[in-house]
């Protein structure tokens, strides 16, 4: 009998009810626990060979990292506890010989990516990372300026994020919506008069680099300090291929590894000031970290020594098909932002799709043919077209680790254009997508 508690419970489930009823379904008709643990290990390996086999991944935020580093990600120091700082007398647990030699490599390796005097490596993500920065380097009540979500802002550093959890003002970072950078002269004058103690440049919709030194200036009137939130452009900025934050003004980058950095999904901060260096590592132990997958810190450490190595050829790489790609989406008619500048500097484009229809539906269709892409908002779009957005985001991360160049985008391109104008039917184009993909399967850039 379902109770009107049961009900309740149905009605304020944030998840689809309908994919969890599949899931129940699925453990009812299972005879025993083993079966239930088989279950998931199928639907594992259902994502391995689709995904990581049979699809053309265009998400930005996404990577695919080596075979080193995803044998890493399993190793035996990943049961181990570890809290607190490197070396045994900032430790609360024994034992830890083995795991600080691991640790200090990754600050060390990261260190010397980044080009920083201060690294951290506990945070399992850049959410965390950001909300570090904001409990370090500002109070409850203390007003900020950042970037608003259809200019390409992230959550993390909006109200509904991270700086909203810490009581922050937010205001908005004016954006040029044709330029797609900040807008100097605007930003200029109203942070003269909300004089904001952290301006934050976050951004996930991230295609041209920003006046850093200019805004460093401005806020400096006031003792203002630029926070660098990297999260996407992390290894294009480690490997010398977009602006460098630390040395245009910003006093911390926070970042997430598992984006163009390619490696596990982390949060790094690098900062270089010793002035906040007590402040910072007091909010990541003992206010945001304990335990903290020594296993992503090795598998991390790995992959900044594969980063040392490849970085530069391969992000380099990944900005050359992003610009080719987002040309030749360009030649066969689709609207992309920034075409003026050249499309991108970064590893994302951006499409204008609305003479197709909206982001949402456009993106499901193209993942009936086995391209990964998401919605977007553009700079035309208003808060109310969040679920239904204009724009789609494509980003060319993967595909580069896989080996494609430039000519290769424009045989994407055919494939988006060809689910776009409804040229065949997306199960026909999921065949000749997978059969493109069949020889790209091996990761590179990396020692393996
Ligand atoms: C992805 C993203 C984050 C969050 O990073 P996670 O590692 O997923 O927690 C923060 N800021 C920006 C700008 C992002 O794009």
């Amino acid at each position: 009998m379902v109770t009107i508690r049961d009900k309740q419970v149905l009605q304020s489930e944030v998840h689809d009810p309908f994919v969890l009823q599949q899931a129940r379904d699925i453990l009812d008709k299972c005879s025993s626990p083993r079966l239930m643990q088989q279950e998931v290990i199928n639907a594992v390996e259902r994502n391995a060979i689709w995904r990581g086999e049979e699809c053309l991944n265009l998400l930005a935020p996404e990577a695919p990292t080596s075979p080193t580093v995803r044998n890493l990600l399993s190793s035996e120091v990943g049961t181990r506890a570890a809290e607190g700082h490197i070396g045994s007398t900032q430790r609360w647990f024994s034992g830890t010989k083995h795991i600080d030699e691991i640790e200090s490599l990754c600050v060390e390796l990261l260190k010397k990516v980044f080009k920083s005097n201060y690294a951290d490596h506990r945070l399992v993500a850049s959410m965390l990372g950001n909300l570090t920065v904001y409990a370090a380097l500002t109070k409850p009540g203390d007003n900020i300026m950042t970037i608003p979500q259809p200019t390409g802002g992230h959550s993390s550093n909006r109200q509904d994020g991270p700086a909203g959890i810490r009581g922050l003002n937010v205001y908005d970072v004016p954006m040029d919506p044709n330029e797609l950078t900040v807008d100097l002269d605007a930003f200029a004058a109203r942070a003269r008069e909300i004089k904001p103690k952290l301006v934050s440049l976050g951004a996930s919709m991230t295609l041209f680099p920003f006046p850093l030194k200019e805004m460093s200036a401005v806020v400096a009137e006031w003792g203002g300090k630029i926070f660098f939130d990297g999260a996407h452009q992390l290894g294009l900025i480690g490997g010398g291929q977009f602006q460098d934050p630390l040395r245009e003004g910003a006093v911390i980058m926070t970042g997430s590894a598992g984006k163009t950095f390619s490696g596990p999904q982390s949060g790094i901060i690098v900062w270089n000031d010793p002035e906040i260096n007590k402040p910072i590592t007091d909010a990541i132990f003992p206010a945001l970290a304990a335990t903290h997958q020594v296993n992503r810190v090795a598998a991390l450490a790995a992959a900044a020594a594969e980063f040392l190595a490849f970085g530069e050829d391969y992000m380099a790489q990944i900005v050359k098909n992003a610009q080719a790609l987002g040309n030749a989406l360009q030649e066969r008619g689709v609207t992309m932002l920034g075409a003026h500048k050249g499309f991108t500097r970064t590893h994302q484009v951006i499409a204008d799709v609305r003479a197709y229809g909206n982001g949402l539906d456009i993106a499901k269709k193209l993942g009936q043919a086995n391209i990964i892409t998401n919605k977007n908002l553009i700079p035309s779009d208003q808060p109310e077209d969040w679920d239904y957005p204009s724009g789609l985001r494509i980003g060319t991360t993967e595909v580069t680790r896989l080996g494609m160049k430039e000519k290769d985008m424009e045989t994407i391109a055919d494939f988006i254009l060809a689910v776009l104008e409804d040229k065949k039917s997306p199960e026909n184009i999921r065949k000749e997508v997978i059969e493109f993909r069949k020889p790209y399967q091996k990761i590179q850039y990396c020692f393996d």
